[in-house]
This record gives C-alpha cells, structure tokens and sequence, in this order.
C-alpha cells in the first residue's frame, strides 16, 4: 500500500494487543498516513458516555469494572461506523474486535461486500510493562492528546502541551481496573490472535520496542499490503 495519496483498493488493518501496548498511538499513525479511518471502539463508547446515549449508559456499567461490553451492542456500533463514507479507503480497527463473536461479524459483513482483512497485527507487551504505562497515562480533557509520565511527560508537569488544560487518568487506568482489563485480554482477546493465525492473517510484534521502531515495523507491513 502507498501513501493517502495514491489510489487502493479500501483496506482493513486489525491491531490487536493489550490495553496499552500501544494501538492507539500506531493506529493514528497508520490513518493519517495511508488516509484511513482510525476506528477505535473504545473511543466510540466514550463519546457516547461523555453525551450519556442510552448506548453510553450502558457501556459505561462494563467499562466502570474494566469489563468487555456485551457482543451485540459493540458489534452494532462498529458495524454503522464503517458504513460512513470516510471509511471508503478503509479503516484501522483499534481496540476491535475483542471476542470471536467480533471478529467473525466483522469477517462476515466484509465478505458480504467481497472485502476483507488486510492483516491483523498482535502488538505484543508483558503485563508488567503494561501496568507501567497504563498507571502512568494522563489525558487531556480538552483536546484528547496522551501524555505518558515515563515516556512522554507534558513539558509542565500536569498540564496540556498543546492547551493548557489540567491533564487528567481515565477512570478505568487506576491500577485495580488496569489489572481487571489486562485479565480480560488474556482471556477473551488473547485468543484472536490464534483465529488470525489460522486465517493466515496475523503479523507479529514486539511492543516493547520504542514508539519509532514499532511504528517502522508497522509501516513496514502497511507496505506490504
Ligand atoms: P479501550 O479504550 O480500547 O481500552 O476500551 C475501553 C473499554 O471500552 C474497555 O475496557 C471495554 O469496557 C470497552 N470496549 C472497547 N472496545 C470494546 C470491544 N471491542 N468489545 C467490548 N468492549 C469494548
């Protein structure tokens, strides 16, 4: 695949990983710069908790606990976001699908329009990294950028680089959610990266490496596609 530029056939790129192991921060990288939708699942929930939808209420009830929101509901919510035409190069899936359910809905509304996944890349980090990054994760309230404390501090401490605003943690980065959510990922997520092995579909990674090289590695399957 080449630049936002040129011309392809839409693509669907599927990254997959931990809470923390870096998705989000690629998967703005890849959009921008193959003109991508940068789909992520929990940024849709919690635009619809922040206008409190009877979507976002319910949501909120899983995300509180550091739960998987139930199948139905997320595969609803992504399904009608992909249907919007900003998606027509194709789109970066962040943080979906998470469950077997999601991935075979997704595989299957794709196939419908003789579509389908590109790659599904596993972004591997261990807990104990993960919990290090996720505790140390401030957000701005304003204009959403992350900060991280280790790897890359506001320039005054506490406040927004771009605005000014006071940074604040998601609810569920305090640590005894954090170490719910990464449970849940071993146990219903964690499984995904077989059934795209099997599929043929799957690249691996080491997340550990810094934001720069991961980025590299992952630019250099985007490429290959
Ligand atoms: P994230 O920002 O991707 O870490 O997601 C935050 C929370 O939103 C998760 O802990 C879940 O409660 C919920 N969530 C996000 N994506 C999904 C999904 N694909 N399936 C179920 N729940 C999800």
């Amino acid at each position: 695949m080449k630049d936002s530029s040129s011309n392809h056939a839409p693509i669907y790129i599927i990254l997959l990983g931990a809470p923390g192991a870096g998705k989000g921060t690629q998967a703005e990288v890849l959009g921008k710069r193959y003109g991508l939708a940068h789909i992520s699942s929990g940024d849709l929930f919690r635009e619809n908790v922040s206008k409190q939808t009877p979507l976002g209420v319910l949501a909120k009830s899983y995300m509180d606990k550091g739960e998987l929101v139930p199948d139905d509901v997320t595969i609803k919510m992504v399904m009608e976001r992909i249907a919007r035409p900003d998606c027509a190069r194709g789109v970066v899936f962040d943080g979906f699908p998470r469950t077997e359910a999601q991935a075979q809905a997704l595989d299957a509304a794709l196939a419908q329009e003789n579509k389908k996944i590109g790659a599904a890349i596993s972004i591997q980090v261990r807990d104990q990294v993960l919990i290090e990054r996720l505790t140390a994760r401030w957000i701005c309230p304003a204009c959403s950028t992350v900060y991280n404390l280790l790897s890359n501090p506001p320039r005054v401490a506490g406040n927004c680089d771009k605005d000014g605003s006071a940074l604040g943690q998601r609810d569920d980065d305090k640590p005894e959610t954090v170490r719910r959510r990464l449970d849940v990922f071993r146990r219903q997520t964690a499984p995904l990266i077989e059934y795209y092995r099997r599929s043929g579909f799957l690249r691996d990674l080491d997340g550990e490496q810094s934001i720069e090289q991961v980025t590299a590695a992952v630019v250099n399957i985007a490429q290959t596609l």
